[in-house]
């Protein structure tokens, strides 16, 4: 299977008919526990917050497409950042992107670092800071690219050489923005892909989870362990619907990407709009390297307006666009990052301009939304 293509394997790998029934799809094992034939005699399953089939399924498809040996799904992103930072130890030191997702700073800066975790927030776009940012105490780098919600693009392969010559540093790369679809971490050098599948990977809003995706046989062994004893699992349901979104990633992807282009264009090229956020544009700093690194520039477009009580006007009078958090489904979100997903962020080195509007671009027609947000600047 591993030499099919992402479309195929997004439908198959994980996925064969069910062995008892035929099922084209995997069932959903909505089951506690399983009937050992003795003790400790048994099909592989015995308690489904160690494993359930359903979670197996989305595992291994997910493993498959970001090209990784493992995967390991969580209840939540939070969950599978949780449990990765769980393999810090008091004393040790995380080299942060400087305008991640607000949730991973927090968890950071108000839980591990109760608990000894040091880490220093840098502009992950500059080697020179990524460099000096690096102690001896360093074990992780957390990158994210595109970030979140100012759309930098982070040298995935640059960062992991560097990380990985300064010492036994793992390289994490939030990969929710971009999807194994459009990149693959691993490939170019990180250690670990982490995902908030509730984005696009689920695809269609309804879903909450995260994942996990690595080669290395020691690391995964020690996250698998802590998947089972910290126990932050998805269950079976959550499983079904987000192997359900996976199978139409790479068309929802190609669509969300071409109607990002358009939206991008449309606002970049509107007199009240002061700056516009896309790697897609040519004037991006990330532009080049988002050509090199990604297959296409992704569904995140965010602006920004002369002033905040302006953009928060904006963010009220979209109809097409939704007023909410979160991202990545099928239907078009406008939200207002310093007042929202990021305001847990506020007074911090990741704090966001309050003048931003992040837009997730949905895959409705392109002139609706357009149009949408045409109205909503008049
Ligand atoms: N990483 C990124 C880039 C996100 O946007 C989010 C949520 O918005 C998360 C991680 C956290 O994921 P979850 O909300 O599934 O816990």
């Amino acid at each position: 299977m591993s030499d099919h293509s992402f479309e195929t394997r997004a439908i198959h790998v994980g996925q064969e008919p069910d062995p008892t029934t035929g099922a084209a799809v995997v069932p959903i094992y909505q089951t506690s526990t399983y009937v050992q034939d003795e003790v400790t005699v048994h099909k592989g399953y015995e308690y489904s917050r160690t494993d359930n089939p359903t979670r197996t399924a989305l595992q291994e498809v997910l493993a498959s497409l970001e090209g990784a040996a493992h995967g390991l799904a969580f209840a939540s992103g939070m969950a599978a950042t949780s449990t990765m930072f769980s393999l810090l130890k008091p004393g040790e030191h995380v080299v942060l992107a400087d305008d991640v997702y607000g949730g991973t700073y927090r968890l950071l800066a108000k839980v591990l670092s109760e608990w000894g975790v040091a880490f220093d927030a840098v502009d992950l776009t500059d080697l020179d800071a990524v460099r000096k940012a690096i102690r001896d105490e360093t074990r992780m780098l957390w990158a994210e690219t595109p970030t979140n919600p100012l759309l930098k693009v982070v040298d995935i392969e640059a960062v992991s050489a560097i990380a990985h010559e300064a010492g036994p540093i793992r390289v994490v790369v939030d990969n929710t923005f971009a999807t194994p679809y459009l990149q693959n971490p691993i490939a170019l050098g990180a250690d670990v892909s982490m995902h908030s599948t509730t984005k696009y990977i689920g695809g269609h809003s309804d879903v909450v989870g995260g994942a996990l995706c690595l080669d290395d046989e020691e690391t995964y062994d020690r996250l698998k362990y802590l998947q089972n004893a910290a126990g932050a699992v998805p269950g079976p349901m959550d499983c079904y619907l987000t192997i359900r979104g996976l199978k139409t990633l790479a068309v929802r992807m190609e669509a969300h990407c071409r109607n990002a282009m358009k939206v991008a264009e449309f606002l970049f090229g509107h007199p009240r709009v002061t700056k516009v956020h896309y790697p897609g544009l040519s004037d991006h700093p990330g532009h080049e390297l988002a050509k090199r690194q990604m297959r296409d520039f992704g569904g995140m477009v965010s602006f920004e307006l002369a002033s905040e009580a302006e953009a928060l006007d904006v963010a009220r009078r979209t109809e097409l666009f939704f007023l909410g958090e979160s991202l990545g489904g099928v239907e078009s979100l406008i939200e207002h990052p310093g007042r929202m997903t990021h305001a847990s962020v506020a007074g911090s080195p990741c704090e966001v301009p309050d003048t931003l509007l992040r837009l997730s671009v949905g895959i409705e027609h392109p002139d609706d939304l357009i149009a949408d947000l045409e109205h909503a600047l008049a």
